[in-house]
């Protein structure tokens, strides 16, 4: 898939004013700094379509983008941010268990994890809550550019291992960086291919 067309639809803070259309919908999260805006102006050919960096306490929106006119690729608020208030934080937890458990046509939720770090204790309980629930994700290890392949590759070893240590089956893997464009077509064919499922 080459992406044409990248189109901001709406933010949402609550999922019942996400759009009522029920084209596929794929949505990306991961911990603040991860990397999650500039992968999505990767993927999309746009500099500015995911606002890079936002700041702590900024109101944290569920944000809808129409791709080819065919299916929603979503930006939901990155998590992990030290400073934000305990109600903040459980102000997100809602809006992303309600959108993430109620959408009905999100086919799956890719979550970033920066690939030069071992398995943080957020990104994990996050992961196997969406197993638990049983919702379809995907893992993207983001900034690989940033070292050796080597080192990315132990970094997933060691991830899947520390995973098995609740799970059976892994989740499929992704590896990407914004700055090279590594990883573009690899997730533009998964998502393809989930589409066609
Ligand atoms: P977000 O908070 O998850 O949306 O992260 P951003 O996209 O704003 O990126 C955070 C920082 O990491 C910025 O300074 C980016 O330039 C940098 N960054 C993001 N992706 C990559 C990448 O693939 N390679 C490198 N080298 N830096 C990256």
């Amino acid at each position: 898939m080459r992406i044409t067309q990248a189109n901001f639809v709406t933010s949402s803070s609550h999922h019942n004013q996400c759009p009522e259309d029920k084209r596929p919908e794929f949505a990306f999260i991961g911990r603040s700094n991860v990397g999650k805006s500039s992968l999505i102006n990767m993927l999309t050919n746009h500099k500015k379509l995911a606002k890079v960096s936002g700041k702590p306490g900024k109101t944290q929106l569920i944000n809808h983008f129409l791709i080819n006119d065919n299916w929603f690729l979503v930006d939901l608020p990155g998590y992990g941010w030290a400073k934000v208030a305990k109600t903040e934080k459980e102000k997100w937890g809602t809006m992303i268990h309600d959108y993430l458990t109620l959408r009905e046509n999100l086919l799956c939720t890719f979550i970033l994890i920066d690939s030069r770090l071992a398995p943080q204790p957020i990104d994990v309980e996050f992961i196997n809550w969406l197993g638990q629930q049983a919702l379809p994700f995907a893992l993207i290890f983001t900034k690989v550019d940033k070292q050796s392949k080597n080192k990315t590759q132990s970094s997933i070893a060691k991830y899947k291992k520390h995973l098995l240590n609740y799970w059976a089956e892994l989740p499929p893997v992704l590896v990407t960086s914004s700055q090279s464009g590594e990883g573009k077509e690899d997730v533009l064919h998964f998502i393809d291919e989930t589409i066609a499922q």
